[in-house]
């Protein structure tokens, strides 16, 4: 006889324990009568997970007011808002946010740092972050335990290992980020690094504009220029995570000099250094790119043509990547968001120039749902997976329940 790997009853339920808490973590509430239907199970089913996540502290019911007395009332099942929350936090080149995020994505509290020079090593920036998590800390209700810690880095991350091969920008090289957070906040919290296009995706995908799209590229361009790739439904990771580095495709071999070694790469052409040089600007500083921006909608000559020639180069990228990918939605986000925004036409025709049809057709531009906060709240929902995964055997909430008898 084969042997087959039987499935325990326990795994069975654990199974459904996450994805009815992964329902009510994407939707928010939800009726019981909604998630019987969501979920395909029985009433009972239903009821007994529902209790399940109660006693862990992860969601709370209730019966909404004002229902007719004479039908069965039908329970609300919400997240918790003093429940289990993950600290988010975007590393960027020029401030760290860290944010409280409870399940249905709802930020509790957030707490923004500038940081330069000497700032930005890790040493510093990890030490920031641990005095962010304990302001934090200190604003939400006593009973808001952290479960877990999501960080959005602008650099190529293992996420095996959560080390930051290499963060230009930042000028982090071989950096072990999730070790050294460890330290800070404590070793038995679980901490995730991602890099920040990808997690952009995986927001905008879950929460933002590609709800319900399962083909979607998400382009993060600010100084650097990253892409995050969904194909399928499925976060396309590469063999080490490195992959969707789209800043980074060649566009001519004699173009400048750029920081990974390689010539003309369209990082080079499209990124905030391409757009203030084309501006005739020395300086370099997020006060100088909406300088830049503002002087473009007011019809300053130059700056209206910096902007035009870094749409031309954004939307020769987009055509390549519609005929790489054959997406349903490219996201444009950062500050090219608003070059999206001021040189949209720029944009589509270059698309229309360049793709082949049938993508063309297929695949719309838009700037993100979440607006700036899309590598955020991508860090938090890297951060709930586990938890998410496994609810009955989340170590904190367990404890957290015990406490709570
Ligand atoms: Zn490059």
């Amino acid at each position: 006889m084969a042997r087959t790997s039987a499935v325990r009853p326990e795994e069975i339920r654990r199974h459904n324990l996450g994805l009815l808490l992964g329902e009510i973590h994407r939707r928010g509430e939800l009726t019981r009568a909604e998630l019987t239907t969501l979920l395909g199970l029985n009433r009972s089913t239903i009821g007994g997970l529902v209790s399940d996540l109660v006693s862990l502290g992860m969601v709370t019911e209730y019966v909404p007011a004002g229902r007719d007395r004479a039908g069965r009332p039908s329970y609300v099942v919400a997240p918790r808002p003093d429940g289990p929350y993950v600290l988010a936090v975007e590393i960027d080149v020029e401030r760290i946010v860290s944010a409280a995020v409870g399940l249905g994505g709802t930020v509790h509290a957030r707490r923004e740092t500038p940081i330069e020079g000497d700032g930005r090593t890790p040493d510093a920036v990890t030490g920031q972050i641990a005095c962010d998590a304990d302001w934090i800390a200190g604003r939400l209700p006593a009973s808001s335990v952290l479960i877990g810690v999501g960080v959005s880095v602008p650099g190529t991350v293992g996420r095996e290992n959560g080390v930051i091969e290499h963060g230009p920008n930042l000028e982090w090289r071989g950096v072990p980020l999730a070790d050294l957070l460890s330290a800070r906040l404590g070793a038995q919290l679980d901490v995730q690094v991602g890099n920040d296009a990808d997690l952009g995706a995986l927001a905008e995908h879950l929460r933002g504009a590609a709800v319900g799209l399962d083909n979607v590229i998400f382009v993060n361009g600010s100084v650097g220029v990253g892409g995050g790739i969904i194909a399928d439904g499925n976060q396309l990771r590469g063999v080490g995570g490195y992959a969707g580095e789209i800043g980074h495709i060649m566009l001519n071999p004699d173009g400048p000099p750029c920081h990974c070694g390689s010539n003309g790469c369209i990082e080079t052409y499209i990124g905030e250094h391409a757009l203030l040089r084309a501006a005739g600007i020395d300086r370099h500083g997020p006060e100088e790119v909406a300088g830049v921006f503002a002087s473009a909608q007011q019809g300053d000559r130059r700056a209206v043509a910096a902007v035009h020639t870094v749409a031309t180069w954004l939307g020769r990228t987009l055509a390549t990547l519609v005929n790489v990918f054959n997406p349903q939605a490219i996201i444009v986000g950062g500050s090219l968001a608003e070059v999206l925004r001021l040189e949209r036409a720029t944009i589509e025709r270059e698309i229309d120039a360049r793709a082949m049809s049938a993508s063309r057709s297929s695949v719309q531009v838009l700037t993100p749902g979440l607006g700036v906060e899309s590598s955020l709240i991508g860090a938090s929902e890297l951060a709930f997976q586990s938890m998410l995964a496994a609810p009955d055997l989340f170590p904190v909430a367990i404890e957290l329940a015990q406490s709570r008898v």
